[in-house]
């Protein structure tokens, strides 16, 4: 029902905002501006809305953090976790394992490409791709090649918050005061054709990324490389999609020179792009490992893991292979509650075609986002599925992303909630990725909305000087 959740009193509202500016310290925290604001408080959700403590309802844009598949308020998973959690809320995986976590396994099993038969799970998308990359690493020295370790990443990309999933990712902000393992990760360009060299055509900025990855490698030494990782789509690094056919060269070059290629379909996974799994099925590759989370339970409990080529576990296992121990795993490894709501989840996008749906719909979002290009303030719109990024520039021309300190994408998330819509700002960029379940006149409503922000934000800067 609508208005299952009811506003809460101002008083009530003033308080907990004021117990979360005091004691929550949220992801990216601008400790500068500790304790002066709280991040909007919501107190209910439902369908493809969400709703803030002062009673107000608006679009979820970017589905959560690109997780909200099914929409909010399914009964469905709520009660398989519950069931679940009533039969058998836990249990460990050192000894044991689920009914659910195994069904679970067989379906992701089928979901992907090619034969990545063996899945691990995890406690969520950073979890998954260190696992899958701490599994590279006990290949290569297990089968006695140590010096075998560089990660191959590119800038732009996010692959995660742990150690390693963290020194993955290209973007340089944040790297500022934190430590990466620096020694095991080479970044190459981001694959990003909007912002390619002046003069150079799609297709040659193609063959440039190429290149650059086969000077790379070579420069490294092939038997240095261990592994390539990559989003199909660059999400956080602001819908970056690679120029035709990158993908599958990419692919061929790590196959050339024994590279494992991962395929972090964190958030391309699960129907973003109409499938279960993007790689192959948009993208014509067939990686050695696949990284997923978020979609996988529709964010309504946490869940993460890889699903591994059998035909690389076979080099490491069996009996001949003595002391072979992958030596990784948490507590939560396949937990049973978020099996369950992944099947539950899984069950709602089957039974309503939710896959279908999105590629039906997908090119009227695309194409209603499109039209934001006309105002003089957005540089770019790009995407494809259920995701799309809108690309603010100071001028089309030079194509320069506005100044940061301008926060454009901020002021245009601000103004878009007053509006009633939320939106996933990145520095200059606006990103969208609403539920699945999105139908035509919320995605009328979602570009008015966005395009009345952008315009609001245009004014705002025009008159501070700014723009
Ligand atoms: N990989 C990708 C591509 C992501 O977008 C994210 C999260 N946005 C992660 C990994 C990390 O997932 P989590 O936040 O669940 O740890």
């Amino acid at each position: 029902p609508e208005d299952a959740a009811a506003p809460l009193g101002a008083n009530a509202v003033a308080e907990l905002e004021a117990l979360a500016t005091r004691h929550l310290v949220q992801p990216w925290e601008s400790l500068e501006h500790l304790g002066q604001e709280a991040r909007t408080l919501l107190t209910g959700a439902e369908g493809v809305y969400v709703r803030d403590a002062r009673g107000n309802r608006l679009i979820d844009g970017p589905a959560g953090m690109w997780c909200m598949q099914v929409g909010y308020g399914r009964r469905a998973i709520a009660e398989a976790m519950a069931e679940q959690a009533m039969s058998m809320a836990y249990n460990s995986p050192w000894y044991s394992t689920s009914p659910v976590a195994a069904e679970l396994a067989a379906r992701i099993a089928e979901m992907t490409p090619g034969d990545l038969d063996h899945v691990f799970f995890t406690t969520g998308g950073s979890t998954a791709v260190d696992s899958a990359l701490r599994f590279v690493q006990f290949f290569n020295n297990y089968l006695g090649r140590p010096e075998k370790k560089i990660i191959l990443s590119r800038g732009g990309a996010y692959h995660g918050s742990t150690y390693l999933s963290a020194s993955c990712s290209g973007k340089e902000r944040d790297k500022v005061y934190l430590d990466f393992a620096k020694d095991l990760v080479v970044h190459l360009s981001a694959p990003n054709p909007y912002r390619r060299p002046e003069g150079m055509s799609v297709e040659g900025f193609c063959d440039f990324l190429i290149e650059e990855m086969e000077a790379k490698i070579l420069e490294l030494g092939p038997e240095r490389v261990a592994a390539f990782i990559a989003e199909p789509i660059l999400a956080s690094g602001g819908v970056l999609m690679p120029p035709p056919g990158y993908h599958r060269r990419a692919q061929a070059l790590c196959r050339k020179y024994d590279i494992l290629t991962i395929s972090d379909e964190v958030v391309t996974a699960f129907g973003r792009l109409g499938h279960w799994f993007a790689s192959e099925a948009v993208f014509g590759i067939t990686p050695d490992i696949v990284t997923f989370a978020k979609g996988v339970t529709s964010g309504y409990v946490p869940l993460g893991g890889f699903a591994i080529s059998r035909a690389v576990v076979e080099q490491v296992a069996g009996p001949e292979n003595k002391g072979s121990v992958y030596s990784n795993g948490y507590t939560y490894s396949g937990h049973p509650v978020s099996c369950a709501a992944a099947l539950a989840n899984i069950r709602i996008i089957e039974q309503e075609g939710l896959l279908e749906h999105v590629r039906e719909i997908a090119p009227y979002f695309q194409a209603r986002l499109r039209e934001l290009e006309a105002l003089p303030l957005v540089g770019e719109v790009r995407g494809l599925g259920l995701m799309a990024c809108v690309d603010c520039v100071a001028d089309k021309q030079s194509k320069n992303p506005l100044a940061l300190d301008k926060e454009v994408g901020g002021r245009i998330d601000a103004h878009c909630q007053e509006l009633g819509l939320v939106v996933r700002p990145i520095y200059n960029m606006c990103v969208m990725s609403p539920p699945l379940i999105i139908e035509k006149p919320e995605i009328d409503r979602l570009v008015e909305i966005l395009r009345q922000g952008i315009e609001r934000t245009q004014d705002d800067l025009e008159r501070e000087g700014l723009w």
